[in-house]
């Protein structure tokens, strides 16, 4: 017997009508790329994403066409989340810190049928521009008198499509399944895999990371997405962010610690995102100016794992909870977070820190499991470690134009990361598998190694890697990045490390860096370190 309840399509463009008819006056607050900030409401906001859709009308885009971003967080950003996606066009946003051949290989792989650029990345785009194959013209997100004068013949501009438009619109209503965003990979090796998102993925998504035992967003949130529009759709946040009309905070292009401070500051952020790096760089500016951040209740990170050190700082610091989390650009991304809960709050603060410092608990949605290279599962005592897989209604079930079945196995996405899972369902990643270290048939975390070299006050970035070893066949070797003026020698870090880890797992050589290569999503790249590195121990 079938229920009797409406099937009303859960849609992008219905996110923004909710927050345009409960909360018209809640704000949208960015720093602007070319300069200043910019600050308008739901009302404003819905006003405009109507006039984009007119203007992406006008243009000739169709459902299902493909509209590329090159684009910082700001609310034009946050127009084309809606627009493009409303009229059941698919937006694209590029992650513009990849290499320039990986940018032209997704533009020309989605088929992108028109790009909306910043004015940072126009220069950039000059650069390749002739070899975008699909594109049928480029919109730079400005106003005309900053038009900037450039090789590309015909660039449009933004404010002038929009200014030609009715705010009159009706959003079509059309099915949940439809595409909604597409999201590619940062893949370290061979080419970005494209994520096709739902409407309805985007929506379940946007509902669950809402709730209280997840990011915790209600109306009275103030919310700063510090992780990029052009990474995961900035967490999904545009959207759980609009459902709740809580007032959102876009940095723009400056996201060092002195421009995040001013902006926390001076609009009583009390929630923000972003990867383990841009704290890393807000904690030690704070420190500088010997100034706490008074109005922030939570931080959340992920992408990265969270060292206990910056745990650490940021409650005995600051009084601010360090909401750690993960996910990946196929899981939308929110799959796990390790959120405040009653048992954590009486814990003596040792302990929590050690809780906080696992990826946490499946949010209700999504089902994860460990298992053996034969698939068989493994035990959920937070000893046994396998290959991490995760199933739900926001989790890819394949690649955008590519076959990758050895990911998707029996409804389950096998994520390449390396995972234990503990009894109260805590899971705790131990590295991606590609990255773990064999050590005579044993296997040692690189992640555990490098934040127990983090507590070190003269480390700014550590990183662990195997190389070859004629005996064990790989041994660790810990890279380190010192803060500048600080003296370190190998034996004080090895000496450092001692009993905190286990004494096998003690590094062979201590390399000291003047930096560390990282990926265009800010993870370290390791693969370029494993093939410098390859002979060190042998050759020493
Ligand atoms: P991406 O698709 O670029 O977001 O990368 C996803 C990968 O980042 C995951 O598969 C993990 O290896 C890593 N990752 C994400 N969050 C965390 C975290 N909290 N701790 C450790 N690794 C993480």
């Amino acid at each position: 017997m079938q229920g009797q309840m409406m099937n009303r399509p859960l849609l992008i463009s219905g996110l923004l009508e909710h927050a345009e008819q409960v909360y018209p006056g809640s704000e949208i607050v960015s720093r602007q790329v070319e300069g200043g900030i910019h600050r308008y409401t739901y009302a404003d906001a819905g006003k405009r994403c109507r006039k984009l859709a007119n203007a992406l009308a006008r243009l000739g885009v169709e459902p299902g066409d493909r509209v590329g971003t090159l684009a910082w967080n700001t609310n034009r950003h946050y127009e084309l989340y809606f627009a493009v996606s409303g009229v059941q066009a698919v937006v694209h946003t590029v992650n513009p810190r990849l290499f320039p051949e990986q940018i032209v290989y997704i533009i020309n792989h989605a088929e992108d049928r028109y790009l909306f650029v910043d004015l940072t990345f126009v220069a950039l785009l000059e650069s390749f521009a002739d070899q975008l194959t699909s594109l049928r013209g480029i919109i730079v997100m400005t106003d005309r008198a900053n038009m900037p004068n450039s090789s590309i013949d015909g660039l449009l501009c933004y404010e002038e499509l929009l200014e030609a438009e009715s705010d009159q619109y009706d959003w079509p209503s059309f099915s949940e399944e439809s595409a909604a965003a597409l999201c590619y990979t940062s893949g370290t090796t061979g080419n970005p895999k494209g994520v096709l998102y739902s409407h309805r993925s985007t929506i379940l998504h946007a509902q669950a990371i809402c709730q209280p035992q997840a990011l915790n967003i209600s109306s009275d949130s103030i919310v700063l997405p510090v992780v990029p529009m052009f990474h995961v759709c900035a967490w999904g946040s545009p959207y759980a962010v609009t459902l709740t009309g809580a007032k959102l905070v876009f940095p723009g292009p400056n996201m060092d610690g002195e421009s995040l401070h001013q902006l926390i500051d001076a609009e009583q952020v009390n929630m923000a995102l972003g990867v383990p790096t841009i704290w890393m760089g807000l904690l030690a500016y704070m420190k500088e100016i010997g100034k706490t951040l008074e109005s922030v209740e939570s931080v959340v990170v992920g992408g990265a794992a969270a060292s206990q050190t910056m745990i650490q700082q940021f409650e005995e610091t600051h009084g601010i909870f360090l909401v750690h989390a993960w996910g990946m650009t196929e899981t939308s991304p929110l799959g796990t977070i390790s959120s405040c809960s009653q048992e954590m709050k009486e814990m003596p603060l040792a302990q929590r820190y050690k809780l906080q410092q696992k990826q946490g608990r499946p949010i209700y949605g999504v089902s994860i499991k460990i298992v053996d290279d034969d698939g068989v599962e493994l035990a959920r005592d937070g000893k046994a470690f396998g290959r991490l897989l995760i199933t739900g209604p926001w989790i890819a079930a394949s690649y955008f134009r590519e076959d990758h079945p050895e990911n998707f196995i029996e409804g389950w996405f096998d994520t390449g990361d390396v995972a234990t899972i503990d009894s109260k369902g805590y899971m705790q990643i131990v590295d991606r598998r590609k990255d773990v270290i064999k050590s005579g048939g044993e296997w040692i975390s690189s992640i555990e190694l490098e934040n127990a070299a983090l507590g070190h006050p003269s480390v700014t970035e550590s990183c662990v890697i195997g190389v070859a070893h004629p005996k064990w066949d790989e041994r660790p070797i810990l890279l380190i990045v010192k803060k500048s003026g600080e003296t370190l020698a190998e034996a004080e870090m090895i000496e450092f490390l001692t009993g905190k880890v286990a004494k096998w797992w003690l590094p062979d050589a201590v390399v000291f860096v003047e930096e560390l290569p990282h990926t265009a999503t800010g993870k370290l790249l390791k693969m370029t370190l494993r093939e410098q590195y390859q002979s060190y121990l042998i050759d020493r």
